[in-house]
Formats: C-alpha cells, sequence, structure tokens
C-alpha cells in the first residue's frame, strides 16, 4: 500500500527553486532513501513532506489523504515524524526530556514506558546517558537521541534528514543498523543521504535527486551497481 505519494511537487525560497515538479511514493513497509549531491533539494523535500516549506505547486498524499495544505504539527498527529539535519535537540534539556517533547502530540501519553523502553534498546547508550543534558552529548550521541526523539511520536513514516553526517565510521554502521532494524519493527522510513553507498545497500528502493529534480529511481540494488551512479555517487568509475 502507497503511505506517502508526492505528486509535481515544487518548492520555491523567493525566487530560487529548490524543488521541481517532484514526484515520488513511499510504501508501506519500505525504506525509501533520496540521494543526491550537496544542494540537491533533498533536505527542502524532508521540509515539504514534514510541512514546514509550503509547496509551490503539487500536492502530498500520506494514507490516502491529502496533507498539502496540513499544518506540520498536525501532520506528526497523522504519523509523519522528523528527525532534523543537523539533530536539531533540544540542547539544555536531559536526554529523558528530550524523548518526552517526542511525544508531544500524542495523545496517549500515559503508556509512554514501552516506548522509551523500545529506544533504550535500540541506543542502550542513550539510557546510559538518561540524565545527561543533550548539548553535552557527542555528535553521534545527539544523532542517536534525535531519532530516537522522532521515534517517541510513533511514527508510521520516519523521516530521517542525513543520519549519518559528521559521524566517525562505527557510528555510521551502528546507526544504518539501528534504522533497519527501526524498519523490520513496523516503521516506514524515507531517508536522505549523502552517504550514498550505506543508503543505497539498505534501501528497498531509491530515488536520485539532481538540481531540483529526480532523474533515476530504481531498486537500491540497482543503483548501487549502475556503473553512472558509481561515479557521481560512490567515488568510484
Ligand atoms: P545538502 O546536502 O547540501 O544539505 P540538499 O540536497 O539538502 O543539500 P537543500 O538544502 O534542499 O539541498 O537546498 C536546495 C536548494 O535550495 C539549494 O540551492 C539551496 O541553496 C536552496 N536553499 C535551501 N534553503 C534555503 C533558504 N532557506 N533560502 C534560500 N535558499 C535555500
Amino acid at each position: 500500500m502507497t503511505l506517502l505519494e508526492l505528486s509535481g511537487v515544487s518548492v520555491h525560497y523567493g525566487r530560487i527553486r529548490a524543488v521541481h515538479d517532484l514526484s515520488l511514493t513511499v510504501n508501506e513497509g519500505e525504506i525509501v532513501t533520496l540521494i543526491g549531491a550537496n544542494g540537491a533539494g533533498k533536505s527542502t523535500t524532508m521540509r515539504a513532506i514534514s510541512g514546514i516549506r509550503p509547496l509551490s505547486a503539487g500536492s502530498i498524499t500520506f494514507a490516502g489523504e491529502d496533507i498539502t495544505k496540513l499544518r506540520a504539527d498536525l501532520r506528526v498527529v497523522r504519523g509523519i515524524s522528523q528527525a532534523p539535519e543537523g539533530r536539531g535537540i533540544f540542547p539544555g534539556m536531559t536526554v529523558l526530556e528530550n524523548l518526552d517533547m517526542g511525544a508531544y502530540a500524542r495523545k496517549d501519553r500515559k503508556s509512554l514506558g514501552p516506548d522509551l523502553d523500545r529506544v533504550f534498546e535500540l541506543f542502550p547508550r542513550l539510557a546510559e546517558r538518561k540524565n545527561q543534558v543533550g548539548g553535552t552529548m557527542s555528535g553521534g550521541e545527539q544523532q542517536m537521541l534525535a531519532i530516537g526523539r522522532a521515534l517517541m511520536a510513533k511514527p508510521k513514516l520516519l523521516l530521517l534528514d542525513e543520519p549519518s553526517m559528521g559521524l566517525a565510521p562505527q557510528f555510521i554502521q551502528q546507526i544504518f543498523r539501528i534504522i533497519t532494524e527501526i524498519n523490520e519493527q513496523g516503521t516506514t522510513v524515507l531517508l536522505v543521504e549523502q552517504n550514498a553507498q550505506q543508503a543505497l545497500s539498505r534501501a528497498h528502493r531509491a530515488y536520485v535527486l539532481e538540481t531540483g529534480e529526480i532523474t533515476r529511481s530504481g531498486t537500491g540494488r540497482d543503483l548501487l551497481a549502475d556503473d553512472s551512479i558509481k561515479e557521481a555517487y560512490l567515488g568510484v568509475g
């Protein structure tokens, strides 16, 4: 079943056209990844989906409903949750307080315990550091916290913007393993990445974005094996 559908989406910043006539789908249960160079429009696409940035054309459907004009906070209630680029945790709050904030849109706040347990199982480091102030954690730990906080909203669709950015190699492997685990536990994932190798090998399907337009799509495996993709995004060729 199609969970998310973007149809003919364009997004502008003033006169700058960041995304043009973009169409993509994410099916329930998938990991879909969007790869592209700096400035290709990946983050802008994520902002359009989470509702932070309005569309100048096109539409977005989520779980069968048109959400094109729906407010960002109401999209969280519907089941779209984003761990933003640059982490975006609350630096002055503890790990626990950050995780609690992630659940702000939920009506069933009394049943947070099991979800907190799930986040701590995925990220044991966060459990060890639950009373530490977020801003004093390492980059990798803050990234884990951002993903954990997004999971506390119990999303149907988790949006991850560059989860591997700035991480040491051992953390990169770990983050991608955890993303696969989150997906296997039933959460659909849309992932934006510059680390194309990891992202494509983890994704069911992928789209390539160039200067605001989708130029290629296919299974992660097919794109990984494609010579022009290798040359442009995998640093070989
Ligand atoms: P990166 O990987 O470098 O983050 P990206 O693929 O996520 O790149 P976007 O951040 O979506 O790309 O940017 C797409 C285009 O829109 C770029 O040309 C960028 O300069 C422009 N842009 C992004 N944010 C703004 C903004 N707030 N104001 C003006 N232009 C912007």
